[in-house]
């Protein structure tokens, strides 16, 4: 795990802890609340999965109705990770920050930080010793069978 990934791996469980959401599957909805971000879900242009930006008053996200479930929550978990990372840029330039589904480059901190936010280390860890199962993972954290393996990959346990 490299420096940038520890500071990642620290932000998510610092977010995770003061938004009492250490549990299984994590509350992304409740978790923008907490932070007065508002949520829709909407169709969206062709080829965009969700935006973030803030309108002068408040942040809004909109997530991509048409795609699975599982994607749009990854999605709104990458809207939150530029809202945790970025958020002081967001709100200086106003514009509005488009996630193609061919993926931004450059983005590779807000997918880490996405992951772990949804996929928490220390339990992913826990629950993989006792059930080494990504399909079953992937179901109880309501995420894809790729994000899991992804993680699993990412910790080392896989
Ligand atoms: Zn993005």
């Amino acid at each position: 795990m490299t420096r940038i990934d520890r500071k990642l791996e620290q932000k998510a469980n610092s977010i995770l802890v003061k938004n009492d959401m250490l549990t299984v599957p994590v509350d992304l909805i409740t978790i923008a609340n907490n932070h007065d971000i508002e949520v829709y879900h909407d169709r969206l242009p062709k080829g965009i999965s969700g935006s973030i930006k803030y309108n002068g008053e408040k942040f809004q996200i909109v997530i991509d109705e048409t795609e699975s479930l599982v994607k749009q929550r990854f999605t709104l978990a990458h809207e939150l990770a530029h809202y945790f990372l970025e958020g002081d840029k967001l709100l200086r330039n106003q514009e509005v920050h488009f996630d193609r589904h061919d993926k931004n480059s450059g983005e590779e901190d807000i997918d880490y930080l996405a992951g772990a936010l949804l996929m928490d280390r220390d339990m992913v860890t826990k629950l993989y010793q006792v059930c080494p199962s990504v399909t079953k993972l992937a179901k109880t954290f309501n995420v894809s069978h790729s994000a899991m393996t992804m993680r699993l990959i990412r910790l080392g346990l896989m």
